[in-house]
C-alpha cells in the first residue's frame, strides 16, 4: 500500500492506493460540497488517494467550479468530456485515468455519502473484489423506486449475481477487475455482474442515501426501457460472449424441429393424397422454418468468427483469476510484477478515450 514511484523529474512520490471517480453532468451546485465531504473522509486515510471528477459535457458552471477547486486541492484531478456521453462513458473515462489499486465510484449530486467509503474499503481488504452499495433507506420518489426494485430482481435472477441494489453508484472495485470490463451504453449498473465474469468476488454493503439537494435527476421514465434492453444485452454478453454459436443453435432448434414436423406432414399428405393444397402448404412451411433455422446457425458461425478476431477484453482475464502458488518466492514476485505491468499498459493505451476526445486536467494530461 505504501509503495513509491519515481516520476519524470526523478522525484519520489507515493503510489495512489485509492481513486474516487465521480461523473458529473450539470451539478454546479454540488461540486464544492461534495469535494469537501470527500476531503473530510480522506483525513482518515493512511494512504495516498486521488479524486477524479469527470465533467460529462455539462452546460452549466460545473467545469468552472472544478477548475477553481483544482487549483487549491492537489488530490483533485479532473476530466472534461467534449459532450454529454452518459454516466457509463464518464465513469469509464475516469477508470482509464485512475491510478489507484482500488476504485470507488459515486454520484456527484450528494445523494451518496462519502462517509460510507471506509466501509466499502474494509470489504475489499477482507478479500472481495467488488463491494456494492445497497441504499436500504432510499430517498427517491416511489415512481423511481418501484421499477428499480423490479429491475434489481430481474438482473439478480438472470445474471446469477444476487444484489438488492444494482442502481446504487457507490461501489468499490479492485481496479484490475473493473478495468477489464468493456462497458458501453448505460451499463454502469451491471458492473458487478460483468466483473463477476472475470472471476470477481462480489458483496453488498448497506449505505446511506440522501434526497437530491440541487439540480434535477438526469433520467426520466424512459430509463425503464433502456434498463430492460441492457438486461437483455448483458445477459447475451454473460452467457454467449465466448460461445455465440451455442446461443444461436439454441434459437435455431425450435425452427428446425418445426421444419421437420411440417416436412413429415407434407410427405404424409403426398403419400395419403390429402387435398393437393395441403401438401403444398406443409412443404412451403417446412422450407421457410428450415431456412430460418439454417440462417440462425449461419449467424452463430459468423458470431464465432467475430469473437475469434475481436478485441473482447473478457477473454483476457485479469490477474485475480490467475493466482498461482509458487514454491519459489522470486518466481511469484516476478509473476505479480508482470501482471501489474500488463494492467498499466492497458490503462495507458485506452481505446474509448481516444474515440471520445477527452480533455483531462491533473497528472495525466494526455489528450488534447
Ligand atoms: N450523470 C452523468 N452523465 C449523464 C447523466 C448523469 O455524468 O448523462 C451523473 C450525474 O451528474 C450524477 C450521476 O451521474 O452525478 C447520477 O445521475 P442522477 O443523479 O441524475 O441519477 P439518479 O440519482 O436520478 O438515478
Ligand atoms: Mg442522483
Amino acid at each position: 500500500m505504501n509503495k513509491s514511484k519515481k516520476n519524470t523529474q526523478g522525484k519520489t512520490r507515493m503510489s495512489v492506493y485509492l481513486s474516487i471517480v465521480v461523473p458529473m453532468y450539470n451539478e454546479q451546485d454540488s461540486v464544492e460540497k461534495l469535494l469537501s465531504g470527500l476531503l473530510e473522509v480522506g483525513k482518515q486515510f493512511d494512504f495516498p488517494y486521488e479524486i477524479i471528477f469527470v465533467d460529462d459535457g455539462s452546460e452549466d458552471k460545473t467545469w468552472d467550479s472544478i477548475e477553481r477547486l483544482k487549483k487549491k486541492n492537489p488530490e483533485l484531478r479532473a476530466i472534461k468530456l467534449r459532450r454529454n456521453y452518459g454516466q457509463t462513458s464518464a465513469m469509464v473515462a475516469g477508470f482509464e485515468h485512475a491510478s489507484g489499486e482500488i476504485i470507488v465510484t459515486m454520484d456527484g449530486d450528494l445523494q451518496n455519502d462519502p462517509s460510507d467509503i471506509p466501509t466499502l474499503l474494509q470489504k475489499i481488504r477482507e478479500g472481495y473484489d467488488v463491494a456494492s452499495g445497497w441504499r436500504i433507506n432510499r430517498r427517491d420518489d416511489r415512481v423511481r423506486v418501484l421499477p428499480s426494485r423490479v429491475a434489481n430482481s430481474i438482473i439478480s435472477w438472470t445474471t446469477g449475481v444476487r444484489l438488492h441494489d444494482y442502481g446504487c453508484s457507490l461501489k468499490a472495485y479492485r481496479a484490475e477487475c473493473i478495468k477489464s470490463v468493456e462497458a458501453y451504453g448505460e451499463m454502469h449498473r451491471f458492473f458487478p455482474a460483468l466483473a463477476r465474469m472475470t472471476g470477481a468476488r462480489v458483496t453488498e454493503v448497506p449505505v446511506k442515501h440522501h434526497p437530491r439537494e440541487y439540480g434535477v435527476s438526469k433520467y426520466g421514465l424512459d430509463r425503464i426501457l433502456k434498463v430492460l434492453s441492457d438486461i437483455f444485452a448483458v445477459n447475451l454478453i454473460i452467457r454467449f460472449c465466448s460461445n455465440p454459436l451455442k446461443g444461436f443453435v439454441l434459437c435455431a432448434i425450435p425452427f428446425i424441429l418445426l421444419s421437420l414436423f411440417f416436412g413429415s406432414l407434407g410427405v404424409l399428405a403426398l403419400i395419403f393424397q390429402w387435398t393437393p393444397g395441403k401438401a403444398l402448404f406443409f412443404m412451403i412451411s417446412s422450407a421457410l422454418t428450415g431456412m430460418a433455422g439454417v440462417h440462425l446457425v449461419a449467424l452463430g458461425v459468423l458470431g464465432e468468427l467475430v469473437v475469434g478476431t475481436s478485441d473482447l477484453r473478457h477473454t483476457r482475464l485479469p490477474a485475480i483469476t490467475k493466482r498461482t502458488i509458487f514454491v519459489n518466492e522470486e518466481e511469484d514476485k516476478s509473476q505479480r510484477e508482470r501482471a501489474k505491468r500488463s494492467i498499466s499498459r492497458r490503462v495507458i493505451a485506452p481505446s474509448s478515450s481516444r474515440r471520445s476526445g477527452i480533455v483531462s486536467q491533473g497528472r495525466s494530461r494526455r489528450t488534447k
